[in-house]
């Protein structure tokens, strides 16, 4: 799980970030910069930002455990025949299991990406990233990012050492959506085995098999059919947020049968500003658990309401104690169909820029 993470601009926000991040750095790797591979004038120039996850990992073969191996640079040098459909520019942001990424990565992240976007030589953005959170990376740039270049994030099930490795028919897909893409509108997309996923719908489904990513009711957008993009749907659109110099404290709880509601208790005595609470069915919570709710929403805490079931949306229908519209009346955000992990990054934003203003931070959820 160790790695190594960069910062484009300056040797102290490298070292902030590395703070953040509690990973060691190589000076000779400062500051990361954009490395340009190729320079046909005839073909688009796509950049590349690796931040580590499977595609960039080894089996060591000490352990047998896959470990932070690969380079940016390395990736792509993978990838046969990426150099007669683009130029790339590479850069090495971090190479970190996804499982350590966090909200202050992922902003840190959002303003290189902008950075780097708005290049004008620039056509468009393949961010690298882990698998297991990579919905939560992607959701986040979605909703930062002020540039509206295409931009894929992509990665690997099976890891570089493996005889099968899918990194780099993945990678060579990402770079071939962004180069024919034709003003699609997709915004963040999460593809891979050439399903194209929309940011706000994606999420991971499978522990091991090349095929996890899914799209849910709503479905894919596309498909990255050799030299041909498949177009199967729109995106449902996302609010566009700032990226805030400070995140606050918003956490998320998963309701479980009998739950006494102790863990929201504790996180409002703590001073979390924001709690996301993944209920059960339509969006209900056991009494315990209402009354706990209650007890955070009398100390302020924005309280906002999600669903452990995959499909359709949390609603205010069941008026008894727990229900959704009790929980509604009493002023509880509904997150709809959003999932609780991204529910949980929209709060953290929508705080981050509206403070206690509820009806603003509610706007944020009505899609
Ligand atoms: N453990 C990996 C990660 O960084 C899984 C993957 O990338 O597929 O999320």
């Amino acid at each position: 799980m160790n790695g190594r993470i960069f910062t484009p601009r300056s040797l102290l926000a490298t070292a902030a970030v590395l703070l953040l991040c509690g990973v060691a750095a190589q000076s000779a790797d400062l500051p990361p910069k954009l490395e340009i591979v190729g320079k046909n004038p005839a073909l688009p120039t796509v950049a590349i930002i690796s931040t580590g996850g499977t595609i960039a990992e080894k089996t060591d073969p000490k352990t047998g455990g896959a470990i932070p191996a690969v380079t940016g640079a390395e990736l792509v040098a993978a990838v046969p025949g990426l150099d007669k459909i683009a130029n790339v520019a590479i850069m090495s942001f971090s190479n970190i299991d996804s499982s350590q990424m966090s909200p202050e990565i992922w902003a840190k992240l959002s303003k290189v990406a902008d950075e780097v976007l708005k290049k004008p030589e620039i056509k468009g953005l393949v961010v690298t990233h882990g698998t297991d959170t990579m919905e939560e990376g992607a959701y986040f740039l979605e909703l930062t990012l002020n540039s509206e270049k295409p931009v894929v994030f992509t990665g690997a099930m099976n890891d570089a050492s493996s005889p099968f490795p899918d990194g780099p028919g993945n990678m060579y897909n990402a770079v071939q959506q962004i180069c024919l893409d034709n003003g699609n509108d997709w915004g963040v997309t999460v593809t891979l085995n050439c399903y194209v996923n929309a940011a706000r719908e994606v999420r991971k489904t499978q522990t091991v098999n090349v095929q996890t990513f899914m799209s849910g009711e709503k479905g894919y957008l596309g498909y990255v059919l050799g030299d041909k993009l498949l177009k199967f749907n729109t995106r449902t659109k996302s609010p566009k947020l700032p990226v805030p110099d400070k995140l606050p404290k918003v956490l998320s709880v998963t309701m479980y049968s009998g739950d006494d509601g102790a863990f929201v208790r504790q996180a409002a005595d703590s001073g979390v500003e924001g709690i996301v609470v993944q209920g059960v069915g339509s969006g209900n919570v056991n009494a315990d658990m209402d009354k706990a709710v209650k007890y955070a929403l009398s100390k302020g805490v924005v309280v906002v309401i999600t669903t452990r079931v995959y499909y359709c949306a949390v609603e205010a229908f069941y008026g008894d104690q727990g229900g959704g519209k009790e929980l509604q009346d009493n002023g509880c955000i509904l997150a709809g169909n959003l999932q609780t992990d991204k529910a949980r990054l929209l709060l953290l934003l929508g705080i981050a820029k509206y403070g206690k203003d509820l009806k603003s931070i509610k706007n944020l959820f009505s899609n």
